[in-house]
């Protein structure tokens, strides 16, 4: 019998003018970005929770302080790498994840297949293991007004 874990991750960004957009690993072309310490990948931090949390191991806050000048302006995949590691040090592996980006602008969909190999890809599992969803709010709350961008994650993992 496998010993299954599942794990649940959200987060938030506020939104700036003329900042990068980086979501699930790969830089998208638009006219706002997220105000972050990081490279503000939402769903990448998200994704960090949702295994963490899955292993009882606390968040991201914990591991990565935004008081710690080392993450300033980070690349947020070498967070999820470290993160895959600790889960893997305590013996589960990752059976897959399901994550969703909630943004009213632009169209994420010619960058879903892109970040699902780049996050695949730093976790080393199959892109098949990997879902990214996006959706719009239809204009309401933070995110149908443009104001910020929030992200949700699922992950199971498991041990033999
Ligand atoms: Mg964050």
């Amino acid at each position: 019998m496998k010993d299954f874990r599942i794990g649940s991750g959200y987060d938030v960004h506020a939104l700036g003018d003329g900042l990068r957009l980086v979501l699930g690993g790969v830089e998208i072309p638009h006219d706002k970005g997220c105000i972050a310490h990081s490279d503000g990948d939402v769903l990448i931090h998200a994704l960090c929770d949702a295994l963490l949390g899955s292993v009882s191991a606390g968040d991201i806050g914990l591991h990565f302080p935004d008081s710690d000048e080392r993450y300033r302006g980070a690349d947020s995949c070498l967070l999820l790498g470290e993160v895959c590691r600790m889960v893997r040090e305590r013996g589960y592996e990752i059976g897959n994840a399901d994550c969703t980006i909630a943004m009213q602008r632009p169209k994420l969909r010619p960058y879903i297949d892109m970040m699902r190999e780049r996050l695949a890809s730093v976790m080393s599992v199959g892109p098949e293991r990997v879902s990214v969803k996006a959706t719009t709010t239809e204009r309401l709350g933070f995110e149908g007004e443009e104001r910020g961008v929030s992200a949700t994650a699922v992950v199971l993992v498991y041990r033999e």
